[in-house]
């Protein structure tokens, strides 16, 4: 088989639609290249090397070194320069590249085939002795990280000393023999730590870091990155080899990134950074503060040193057009990686660019709009569960705030938390529950599990385009970077600013929409959900089949849902009604009666409380479909505890403390998850549902002649294994709503339905409809009835199941498409099968998960239900499972 494949020069052995053979960057450097643009010319070896690499103990197999002679060849005759020529040396990067970006968590090596001899050419052929040793100088600093694994705290401590001894404070302004002295410094820092010299021959370099991209893939942060992003191990990386060009030849070379729109708000404005006479990571890595590239960005920030459009127009507008035709070129905002050398333009990356919801939202609306994609698209553009991040609140602009300082807005949202400065610290407290706000002077590939951990990053350096800030906007958490004046000492524990003292653990608000950062909590408020977000629900909600409810109980979240486009309620709990405080001790007194009467006695004064539960739902869901479970939690749970609450419900029944101790213990049940719960408290005290279907078609008739808006209940019987349960259940609903209906003198239209949740149910389905009108499929209990798994013990042991592949996610996130699907489907299929017109609904957590959503659409039920929430994420989930 064969591994290299040419680009630049005129050749692109591949192109965009490569991207799990080249890599998304190999796959686009040849797109780029072969629409035009600017490329330096190189070569990828293709990701099946990497495992290959691997197979054979991290080894290459000797046809490669053919080919990759032959790669070399194709750069040196399209550059005229050859690798190693002591005269005219070709230099080239060493680059990794996944099939899906890990942005800086694999490894990278420039300024590759330098040595004592070629830099002197270099020197000769730039006429720029200082670029040259400056260019050699990082060239061993880089390796001597990346490939040879050295401590790059002494390299970076040598290149500090350097600058104090004579007396300066910038990189750049050593001068070419103060850089030829650290270049000697730096191979005798090799020669101690390493115990070899640094490599001469440049063959053997190109091997060495051909080799450390590839073991970057197995790095400890690759992998956590992987295990967060879902990214599979084997997919493997490929390796980029490309001419050098120099960003650091002076004051007419510049390096920077961009994004052809603002990738925090959507905003269609270039947006980007970058760094006269600078070279590469110079601009992310936050060693110097970049300059702005566009002038508007520059006056918004305040900002002095001049933008690339002030200091560079002619580049600037060439680098525009470019952005220009990428954006036309990949339908889609871009992220591009550039460099100027002497005056000339090259593009060095470019990838459709990571974005914060808000961003994704406006960029698909806006590109719809545009004509430059059509509306579907525009839906399949934005991830439903980033929604999440819209739907939040967002601080309130008049509460009072303590404000310690200001730094970049890199991530938008707001958060509060604990100050903590490590990300071991963040991932330990926010383990143990805690909302922790992770402050770092500036963050690097290893902090991934500490920022994930964290509410949200605060860094003291770096720019919009910072590790910390691309890696939070990916994340969705709030970020603010850059905050200058804060100054962390990680021993002590404490970060100082402006004169105070923040100790870890006191509180912080951050607020990376202002880039503020406060002291304490700060209050906050409802986002608004009208402007793109409405259009971008219009245009799902044209496109989706599944209909979209909701699982509430309270008028509030009801309201909230509606408002979010909820089209009716999935499953109202009726239980959580029970627990109210004022209620408590009549539900109690109702469950701890010895017989019937008593439980009566009880139920009538609950009566008229459900009865007005119910209204005020019917109200806010004015005309939609209500599907109302009657009963459903183990009595126990709402058993009294504390002596204080016996002694009321004796003073409200009548009966002694003891005789309701011996009632209450008699209640003990060993499994109450599988025990008297569901429907089998129906079945044995009828006079409950009784109770709560009365409510419910009193209150439904109440609202109809109230609005003349009829609401539909539906009456939803849990935990049904067997027809004859439901059959029974069904009779005590129809009885209590034709009695309602003689009282009142109207009828409403009503559905008696079950909840699917047990296996035997879903197996005998097709009867069970016979006398159902609907099935709500509970898939969380469906879940844990099917795998024989408790919900709430599975947090012992369920991870580690995950992390062995024993279920790809977590069975209660995501449906276990496998086995609780399989339940589901064929339930669907059987019930249809009696009654063609059943209603098919989900009611589990599972109805707000896309991918549980996608499966809902699958097998062809009616609608999903979601927490208020969730209402959006479902909607769009729904629209795209239909695309
Ligand atoms: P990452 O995946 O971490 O972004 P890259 O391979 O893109 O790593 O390299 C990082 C930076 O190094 C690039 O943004 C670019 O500025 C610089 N770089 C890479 N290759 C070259 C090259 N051939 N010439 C000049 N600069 C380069
Ligand atoms: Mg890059
Ligand atoms: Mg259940």
């Amino acid at each position: 088989p064969r591994y290299v494949y040419r680009f630049g020069g005129g050749v692109s052995d591949g192109g965009r639609g490569d991207k799990n053979l080249l890599g998304g960057k190999g796959a686009n450097l040849a797109e780029m290249a072969s629409i035009g643009l600017p490329v330096p010319p190189g070569f990828t070896i293709g990701t099946p090397m990497c495992a290959r690499y691997y197979q054979e103990g991290e080894r290459f197999p000797d046809s490669l070194a053919a080919e990759v002679t032959q790669g070399i060849a194709h750069i040196e005759q399209v550059t005229g320069k050859r690798f190693g020529d002591p005269a005219d040396p070709l230099l080239v990067s060493v680059r990794s590249g996944a099939r899906v970006s890990m942005p800086g968590m694999m490894d990278t090596v420039l300024n590759l085939g330098l040595n004592d001899e070629t830099v002197q050419g270099l020197a000769a052929t730039s006429g720029d002795e200082r670029f040259a040793w400056d260019s050699y100088r990082r060239f061993i600093q880089m390796y001597a990280d990346v490939v040879l694994g050295l401590d790059h705290g002494a390299f970076e401590e040598a290149l500090e000393v350097a600058k104090e001894d004579r007396g300066l404070t910038l990189d750049t302004e050593l001068s070419a023999s103060d850089l030829q002295e650290l270049v000697a410094e730096y191979k005798q820092l090799v020669r101690d730590q390493w115990s070899r010299d640094f490599p001469q021959d440049v063959h053997d370099q190109l091997w060495g870091a051909v080799g450390a991209v590839f073991g970057s893939w197995q790095s400890e942060r690759a992998k956590v990155y992987r295990r967060l992003n879902d990214i599979p191990g084997d997919w493997g990386t490929a390796v980029n080899v490309q001419a050098m060009v120099f960003g650091n030849m002076g004051d007419t070379s510049a390096t920077g990134v961009a994004f052809t729109r603002d990738p925090s708000t959507g905003e269609r404005a270039y947006y980007g950074e970058f760094l006269i006479n600078a070279q590469g990571e110079d601009v992310v890595a936050g060693i110097r503060t970049p300059q702005y590239l566009t002038r508007a960005a520059r006056e918004a920030a305040g900002a002095k040193p001049a933008s690339m459009e002030e200091a560079m127009p002619e580049l600037y507008a060439e680098l525009t057009r470019v952005f220009d035709t990428l954006e036309r070129h990949y339908r889609d905002m871009q992220d591009i990686e550039f460099t100027v050398e002497r005056g000339q333009l090259w593009m060095l990356q470019t990838r459709s660019g990571k974005r914060t919801a808000k961003a994704a939202l406006k960029i698909a609306v806006d590109m719809a709009t545009e004509g430059l994609i059509s509306e579907q698209e525009a839906v399949l553009r934005v991830d439903p569960a980033a929604l999440d991040q819209l739907l939040h609140p967002t601080l309130d602009p008049d509460a009072p705030r303590d404000v310690l300082t200001k730094g970049l807005p890199a991530s938008p949202g707001a958060a509060s938390g604990a100050a903590v400065f490590d990300a071991d610290t963040a991932e330990k407290r926010a383990a143990a529950g805690e909302a922790v706000i992770l402050v770092r002077t500036e963050t690097s590939p290893e902090d991934i599990h500490g920022m994930h951990a964290a509410r949200g990053i605060l860094t003291a350096r770096g720019g919009m385009t910072s590790h910390a800030a691309v890696v939070a906007r990916g994340m969705g958490r709030p970020c603010v970077s850059g905050a200058g004046s804060i100054s962390i000492d990680v021993k002590t524990r404490v970060m100082r600013v402006a004169g105070r003292e923040v100790r870890e653990g006191d509180r912080l608000t951050i607020d990376g929409s202002t880039g503020e950062v406060m002291l304490g909590e700060v209050a906050t408020v409802q986002p608004e959900l009208a402007g793109d977000f409405g259009t971008l629900m219009e245009w799902a909600d044209k496109t989706r089949r599944l209909r979209v409810r909701t699982n509430a109980e309270t008028p509030a979240d009801c309201k909230t849902a509606h408002e979010f486009g909820a089209e009716g309620i999935g499953l109202c709990r009726t239980e959580h009604m029970f627990f109210d405080a004022a209620r408590i001790a009549a539900v109690r007194q109702m469950i701890l009666a010895s017989d019937e009467p008593g439980r009566r006695a009880a139920l009538d004064k609950l009566l008229p409380e459900q009865r007005d539960d119910f209204a005020e739902i019917f109200l806010v869901m004015a005309g939609l479909p209500c599907t109302i479970r009657l009963l459903d939690p183990p009595l126990h749970e709402f058993l009294p505890h504390e002596e204080a609450e016996f002694a009321d419900v004796a003073a409200a029944t009548g009966l002694d403390v003891e005789q309701l101790k011996r009632r209450a213990a008699e209640l003990h049940e060993f499994n109450p998850m599988l025990g008297h719960r569901g429907c089998r408290l129906g079945v044995t005290y009828p006079e409950i549902y009784e109770m709560q279907a009365r409510a419910i078609f009193e209150a439904a008739i109440e609202v109809a002649t109230r609005t003349g808006q009829a609401p539909i209940p539906e009456v939803m019987i849990p935990l049904v294994a067997t027809r004859r349960e439901l059959e029974l259940m069904k009779a005590v609903v129809d009885r209590a709503a034709e009695a309602v209906f003689a009282e009142k003198g109207r009828r409403v239209d009503y559905l008696v339905g079950t909840m699917i949740e047990l296996p035997r149910a879903a197996l005998r389905a097709g009867e069970i409809a016979e006398v159902g009108e609907f099935f709500s499929f509970g898939t969380n209990d469906l879940t844990q009835t099917t795998l024989g798994v408790s919900r709430d013990d599975a947090g012992r042991f369920l991870s580690a199941y995950v992390e062995q592949g024993i279920y790809a996610k977590d069975p209660f996130v995501s449906l276990d498409v496998e086995g609780v699907g399989e339940l589901v489907s064929l339930a669907a299929e059987r019930g249809r099968g009696t009654r063609p017109d059943l209603k098919l609904g989900i009611c589990g957590e599972h109805g707000g998960d896309p991918a549980s959503i996608a499966f809902c659409e699958q097998v062809g039920l009616d609608y999903v239900s979601a927490s208020p929430y969730r209402v959006p994420i479902a909607r769009l989930a729904a629209a795209q499972s239909a695309l």
